[in-house]
């Protein structure tokens, strides 16, 4: 069918993959080949047609004149289908010539039964010998594509996409819909450094990042905005977006003299509900863009009662509370999808009293408590000891910051005693629990062990691991922060019982000595599973997108295509594909832009 127009099968031919035992170790390919040729069709067989030997042995057949249309039975065509289309078209055939049979994936690895594999992989090569039974030429057809990329997600991971691309020449929409860009990265305070050995502020390698999406002359920024719609493919996606008003101008310097005359207070959700902010704010200090925002369901002008107090502050008139939620529609070619992950909800595990004894916390959360820009500037405290405060992040700088402070702002006790719990939510099979490994958590939980030895030498901190994961270059971290003191026991703690005085009792047997163990603690750390965020859920239900069962957003082969989505021009980095540490994600995000 080098013209296409020839109809029936009297010169189609079947290839067989033996997929190196994957496909011939459960078919047999023996009997498909006498079945096959017993009706009259060419079939031949090859240990990997995907090979520059198995493409050459179709390449022949089909130019010796005897084959105009191909059936390949091998791996899933989302993995060679192009290279087995290409293949074809080298010999003058049409692509619509050629049919893919799935052996592999949807056969030989899901049927232990060889006789009914065998029957399953003659009725797919026949059910696709029946489609090349009528066919016509398939025509390539130029569009004109997008130049243009939408990033979704202004975390690490698509502050890295965005820039790299926007670097590239590509012009490059960046849509968060939260007020700021920063992410979850934005809440860790410090990052450890496996070669230095040390722990280094994360807003200082995050902030610039942040300033320059913003100064950018290719990025396009669009926080508070969400992705409603996406219809079109490839090269040519609509995409329908909302965003919502900050009834604060663009015009806004950020004094921060509305928050201070602003007479509502709410919980500050950047700061885990441990300190509270006003109805008008700006998410954290660095916030990108470092414009206010007014939260209109405590907003009391907004809500219909008389306030206004914060635009009478404001010096340059930037309260505007006319604004309304706007729809935009883009354009693009092409979608990286980097909506990031969000902690377990720890409270499934009701065994470790989070939610009920205040003095459980979450690696987070405690992150937030370290943070300089916390709600105790850095001070360790039982969560019992500190009562909320009101923020201002306003005047706080880059170098406030990073100081470490040694006044201590409350006259408590520092903590004593702290147990962190490993795994919490993760490699964990029970009720509510997850399989997978988080991969970032041994890390946190040495970091934050490191960081409170440093600077409470006397805090005896204890980790509860399965298993400590600390890979490559990460075991020398590990091994200097074993050197600082920190006690290991390795065991899943059975529970975690409250005193009346606040302070807490870890149970667990150390599977090492094989005794039970009472560990008393001032604070317990819940190391918890690393899980896809809201956003992550709802964009791919928006993008329609195939998720893996944890609701991670699925690669279409994990080595090959490693950050392609099940749908062409859709790409997926970062902490929304799987769980992994700030350094792996930014290997994914690099990938999803080239
Ligand atoms: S007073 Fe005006 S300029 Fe100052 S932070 Fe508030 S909105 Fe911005
Ligand atoms: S109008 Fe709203 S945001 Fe402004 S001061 Fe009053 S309550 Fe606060």
């Amino acid at each position: 069918m080098t013209d296409g127009t020839t109809d029936g099968l009297n010169k189609a031919a079947v290839f067989i993959c033996h997929c190196s035992g994957n496909i011939s170790e459960h078919v047999d390919i023996n009997i498909v080949k006498k079945t096959l040729k017993a009706e009259g069709f060419s079939v031949y067989d090859y240990e990997y047609l995907c090979s520059s030997q198995g493409q050459a042995l179709i390449k022949k057949k089909i130019s010796e004149g005897h084959v105009d249309r191909v059936v390949i039975g091998s791996c899933t065509p989302s993995k060679h289908g192009t290279l087995f289309k290409k293949c074809i078209q080298e010999t003058g055939l049409n692509r619509a010539g050629l049919e893919i049979a799935n052996l592999r994936e949807q056969c030989a690895w899901v049927h232990p039964d060889r006789a009914g594999a065998t029957e399953k992989a003659l009725s797919l090569l026949k059910a696709k010998l029946k489609r090349l039974e009528n066919i016509e030429p398939l025509e390539d057809i130029k569009v004109d594509i997008a130049q243009q990329v939408l990033v979704i997600g202004g975390g690490i991971a698509g502050i890295t996409a965005a820039l790299n691309l926007a670097d590239n020449g590509v012009p490059t929409f960046l849509v968060e819909k939260d007020s700021s860009i920063g992410g979850q990265m934005a809440k860790i305070g410090k990052i450890f450094s496996p070669d230095k050995l040390a722990e280094e502020c994360a807003m200082c390698s995050l902030s610039p990042l942040m300033n320059e999406v913003a100064a950018h002359p290719r990025i396009t920024l669009l926080t508070w905005t969400e992705v409603e719609k996406l219809s079109g493919s490839a090269g040519n996606f609509t995409v329908k977006l909302k965003k919502k008003p900050r009834y604060v101008k663009d015009n806004c310097i950020a004094c921060g003299k509305c928050s201070r005359v602003c007479p509502v207070s709410v919980e500050d959700e950047f700061n885990c509900g441990y300190m509270d902010k006003k109805a008008i704010s700006l998410r954290f200090s660095q916030s990108v863009p470092k414009v206010y925002f007014i939260d209109p369901d405590s907003c009391l002008q907004l809500k219909g009662e008389n306030c206004g107090k914060c635009a009478e502050a404001c010096k340059t008139g930037a309260i505007d509370f006319s604004q309304k939620e706007e729809i935009i529609e883009l354009n693009v070619g092409a979608v990286v999808v980097a909506t990031g992950f969000e902690e377990y909800d720890v409270s499934q595990k009701p065994q470790y009293g989070y939610g009920i004894f205040e003095n459980v916390l979450t690696q987070m959360e405690l992150a937030r408590v370290l943070g300089i820009n916390g709600p105790t500037k850095g001070e360790l405290l039982r969560i019992s000891d500190f009562s909320k405060a009101s923020s201002d992040p306003a005047p706080s700088t880059c170098d406030s910051r990073c100081e470490s402070s040694s006044d201590h702002p409350f006259e408590v006790e520092t903590p004593e005693r702290i147990v962190m719990i490993q795994c919490v939510g993760s490699r964990d099979e029970k009720e509510g629990g997850n399989r997978y490994c988080s991969r970032y958590c041994c890390m946190a939980a040495l970091k934050h062990a490191s960081l409170i030895k440093k600077r409470y030498p006397k805090t005896e901190i204890t980790i509860c691991y399965i298993d400590m994961r600390a890979f490559g270059f990460y075991e020398n971290y590990y091994r200097a922060v074993q050197e600082t003191g920190v006690n290991f026991v390795r065991g899943r703690p059975a529970e975690v019982i409250e005193k009346p005085d606040k302070s807490l009792v870890v149970r667990v047997e150390d599977t090492l000595s094989q005794k039970i163990k009472e560990i008393p603690a001032d604070m317990v750390v819940l190391s918890a599973a690393m899980v896809p965020s809201p956003g992550t859920k709802k964009i791919a239900s928006v993008l329609n997108l195939s998720q893996d069962e944890s609701g991670f957003i699925k690669e279409r082969h994990s080595k090959l295509k490693p950050v392609d989505c099940s749908l062409d021009g859709i790409f997926v980095c970062g902490t929304a594909q799987s769980p992994k540490d700030v350094t792996c994600l930014l290997y994914t995000s690099d990938a999803a832009d080239e």
